[in-house]
């Protein structure tokens, strides 16, 4: 970002970087690009470097522009869904016989991933509470790995990782410290600037908002770790189309308004479910109680979107989760629209049993931004029922 760039604050950024009217015509939002192949100006005389969808297209690359400024990266990568591009990084970082350390209530995906994907091709792995830096250290000392994997706020239970303190540790054993940003997204919470490698995103969830498009990205400012990713990028391919990436850039131009809104709704939600006679425990980082509660207002500017809670039994949790009217009942998170999760059988049935299990008394909200007392009306209702 050059010091004359007018465009420099974080919603400023989203709405600009990337994002310059096309040069032709002046249309103020750039066309999508379609093709899928350049005309070249004598043969390898390419026009700004594109020669083939897979390789690049110019869609892509506004989107790439704009995620890489969110998160003050140097490169970023646009794919077709988060675990696409949590693959490409894992084959970039590892080879067989490496080890990474992983928090133990990440996404579901992820640990699947690792465990039956992965796995098969040598690579191992341990599972920590990282928000808990004693464990952390404890499991680095016993065999250092090469990825410290940690999401915070953590799904579904919305612990907070330390990361400026998981980064010195994982820097000091020699390991790769990645980040799974989606559920702060950076408009609240930046873990290249907090000492992270790499910040990994689901471009489905709050990136992308509008629950109309799947897609991933990461995001680096270490060079040597991006040319392999870039290089497997195009040579497995497992790229975002130019309307996937068109549809994320234009969700991202809203994302500063809309993490406000979510949060704000959040917030009222956490607090009318927390001390309800019916709860058993509310899981959100903003209540003062919460564990995480003074770290999470040090290192995010809100406390997002997501809000847990325990009720008295799994079977209350279940009667609640499909009693909602105006939360739908639905996987995902991160749209427009409240939405409601039995993590259990739904986002996290893949690690049933597992030690990334999640209790069966969860349900997960992914707060919208519609009017904050039809919100609580719907949550007092489903309580009731
Ligand atoms: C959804 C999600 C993913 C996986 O992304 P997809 O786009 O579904 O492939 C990874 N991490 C987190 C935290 C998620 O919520």
């Amino acid at each position: 970002m050059s010091p004359h760039d007018p465009a420099r604050g974080f919603a400023s950024l989203a709405v600009h970087a990337g994002q310059e009217p096309d040069a032709e015509t002046g249309a103020v939002i750039p066309p999508v690009h379609f093709s899928t192949t350049y005309a070249q100006d004598g043969i390898g005389g390419l026009r700004h470097g594109y020669e083939y969808g897979r390789s690049g297209n110019p869609t892509r690359t506004a989107l790439q522009t704009q995620l890489a400024a969110l998160e003050g990266g140097a490169h970023a990568f646009s794919f077709a869904s988060g675990l696409a591009a949590e693959d490409t990084l894992l084959r970039a970082a590892l080879s067989p016989g490496d080890e990474v350390l992983l928090g133990n209530d990440v996404y579901g995906g992820t640990y699947r991933l690792l465990a039956r994907v992965l796995g098969t091709w040598g690579v191992r792995l341990r599972v920590v509470d990282m928000s808990d830096a004693d464990a952390v250290c404890a499991a680095v000392e016993a065999s250092p790995p090469q990825i410290l994997w940690v999401e915070t706020p953590s799904n579904p239970l919305l612990r907070i990782t330390d990361i400026a303190g998981l980064a010195a540790i994982g820097h000091a054993a020699g390991a790769l410290v990645v980040v799974d940003n989606t559920f702060a997204t950076p408009a609240l919470q930046q873990p290249l600037a907090l000492g992270a490698d790499v910040v990994v995103h689901s471009t489905t969830k709050y990136l992308g908002g509008h629950s109309d498009v799947v897609g991933g990205a990461l995001v680096t400012s270490d060079d040597a770790l991006a040319e392999k990713i870039g290089f497997l990028q195009y040579a497995v391919g497992a790229v975002s189309g130019p309307l996937d990436a068109w549809l994320t850039t234009r969700g991202i131009k809203t994302l500063d308004v809309r993490m406000q809104r979510h949060s704000e709704n959040a917030a009222a939600v956490a607090a009318f479910l927390d001390g309800h006679e019916r709860v058993e425990r509310v899981y959100y980082p903003g209540l003062a109680a919460h564990p995480g509660h003074e770290l999470a207002g040090r290192q995010m500017s809100r406390f997002g979107g997501i809000v847990s809670v325990a009720l008295e039994s799994g079977e209350a949790a279940r009667r609640f989760a499909e009693s909602t009217r105006l939360f739908t009942l639905a996987e995902s998170l991160g749209g427009v629209e409240s939405l409601v999760n039995y993590p259990d059988a739904m986002t996290h049935a893949s690690v049933r049993g597992t030690e990334a299990a999640v209790p069966v008394e969860i349900v997960r909200l992914s707060v919208g931004i519609e009017d904050p007392g039809d919100l609580l009306a719907d949550v007092a209702q489903a309580l009731a029922v």
